[in-house]
């Protein structure tokens, strides 16, 4: 079988394996930042979405470190490879922390970004801005196919706008102005976005674990 990121399988050391990863989401706005993020001298990163048979895994861990494992270990298990995923959240202060880990899913069943978006203004409609205060939280985990794992988290802080704006990035980008930015996540560019978010920072402190090994 000619698997995904491998041009000659045959040829394929054990030295070589070490240093394939399959990136294990389903999300190609992800799957983009994740191959910017986690370009590691001699690493090779393999799209789980390329991988025959691969599906999204359910997500229903209690936390994002629960997720972010739940989808490394399906995808570690699924192609042999040691397997890169993330989970985020966003909590909002006046909102107690919602919608945490349930983000993807906030406004129900069939949610998408816009639906999404449109629950979280529509819930903060009557709260000012100093009190619009939120944050994203990423967990990337590793797996290996033995069981050993690794895992790091980052955070972006900012607040809420009354309104989207911007165009590019996904989710609630189009909401969220970073601490110290007058423009949302969605007015940054993909560099810009890579510079400070939280999965980049996710991402640099599992490099950092990774370099070690
Ligand atoms: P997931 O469970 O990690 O896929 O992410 C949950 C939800 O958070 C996604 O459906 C997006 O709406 C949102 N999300 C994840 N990452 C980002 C991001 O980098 N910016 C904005 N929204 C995000």
């Amino acid at each position: 079988m000619t698997e995904p990121g491998a041009e000659t399988p045959a040829a394929m050391t054990p030295a070589d394996e070490a240093r394939r990863f399959v990136v294990a989401t389903f999300n190609p706005n992800k799957a983009a930042e994740l191959q910017a993020l986690l370009a590691l001298p001699g690493v090779t990163l393999v799209p789980l979405a390329d991988w025959p048979g691969a599906t999204p895994p359910e997500e229903n861990g209690a936390t994002l470190l629960e997720n972010a494992r739940l989808k490394a270990r399906a995808a570690a298990a699924l192609t042999g490879l040691p397997a890169i995923a993330d989970d985020t959240g966003l909590e909002v202060d006046a909102l107690g922390g919602a919608p945490g880990v349930h983000a993807a899913r906030y406004s129900g069943p069939g949610a998408t970004y816009a639906s999404n978006v449109a629950k979280l203004l529509h819930e903060l409609h009557s709260v000012p801005t100093e009190r619009r205060s939120a944050r994203f939280r990423t967990v990337c985990a590793v797996a290996w196919p033995d069981g050993v794992e690794l895992s790091a988290d980052g955070a972006l802080e900012g607040v809420i706008t009354e309104a989207p704006r911007g165009e590019n990035g996904f989710g609630y980008d189009p909401v969220f102005i970073p601490a110290g930015e007058t423009r949302t996540v969605a007015e940054l560019t993909d560099a810009e976005k890579n510079a400070l978010s939280h999965r980049a920072k996710a991402a640099r402190s599992l490099g950092r674990l990774l370099a070690k090994l």
